[in-house]
């Protein structure tokens, strides 16, 4: 079954993209936890961090590129880039996404 992301992805559910290309989509998470809460995916549906594989390095290296690049875009100088990975990391949607979050201070550690 296709996932929320996927859905994205594809165009059936609209998002507020902020970069896009070949390979990577950015957009704004519909619920953002800080003032600057952007989603980096790949458009490849792998289901999380610990299921990409070696094959996938460069397109990882994509992805963080993107992260960097929509919060220097966004003129965001301090920011935290984490993905969640599965029940226990607080994964809720289980396609690979980098979320991106800036605009306020950081608490560490996260909970
Ligand atoms: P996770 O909990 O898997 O690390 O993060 C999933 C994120 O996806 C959450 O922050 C959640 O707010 C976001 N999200 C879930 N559904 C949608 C949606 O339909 N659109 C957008 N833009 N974000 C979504």
């Amino acid at each position: 079954m296709s996932t929320i992301f996927q859905k994205i992805i594809d165009g059936e559910i609209q998002a507020q993209k902020v970069y896009e290309d070949g390979d990577v989509l950015a957009f704004r998470d519909v619920s953002p936890q800080a003032p600057f809460h952007v989603l980096v995916i790949p458009k490849k549906p792998i289901r999380s961090l610990a299921e990409a594989a070696t094959e996938d390095g460069a397109l990882l290296g994509k992805l963080l590129l993107a992260a960097s690049r929509v919060a220097r875009e966004a003129g965001i100088e301090g920011y935290r880039v984490v993905t969640n990975v599965g029940d226990d990391g607080g994964q809720s949607v289980p396609h690979l996404h980098f979320h991106v979050l800036g605009g306020r201070r950081m608490s560490w550690p996260p909970g």
